[in-house]
């Protein structure tokens, strides 16, 4: 018999589980960490006296910075939502598990095919993540110098 195992089986409710205020906290303060990395590129882009325009929507991926004169474009990722690899930052929230999985895959593709669509056009592009934002400036200038 199989009677042995008489756990009972996950009740399916239905509904979404609820989203933690810990979560809340956690989303709230990824996107404001997300807007001031950006805010950070743009003002040591400035400080090395590059041209850009930003949120570039007629480019490939929509790049967060580009000149398309020089042929430069950067994004500015992230480390959770484009779950930078072996990054401190790039945690795996434990509810919905397979959901956030997929997400980020999903997320890490996109990032790919944005970095090919742009390397197709004969651009070269910077991503900086938002933990390696100290001492980017040596790449920015090396990248926007070419
Ligand atoms: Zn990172």
């Amino acid at each position: 018999m199989s009677g042995t195992d008489d756990r009972e089986p996950k009740r399916r409710s239905g509904r979404p589980p609820p989203q933690s205020p810990e979560r809340s906290a956690l989303l709230a303060r990824v996107r404001r960490t997300k807007t001031s990395a950006e805010e950070e590129v743009a003002r040591l882009l400035r400080g090395l006296g590059l041209h850009y325009r930003r949120n570039v929507r007629t480019l490939p991926g929509s790049p967060d910075f580009a000149n398309r004169t020089r042929g430069w474009a950067i994004f500015v990722n992230g480390c959770f939502w484009h779950h930078h690899t072996a990054c401190s930052r790039a945690t795996m929230p434990k509810n919905n598990r397979a959901f956030w999985e997929d997400k980020f895959a999903a997320n890490r593709r996109r990032d790919a095919a944005k970095i090919r669509g742009l390397r197709a056009l004969g651009f070269r592009v910077l991503v900086i993540w938002e933990c390696e934002l100290d001492g980017c400036a040596a790449r920015l200038e090396r990248l926007t110098r070419l």
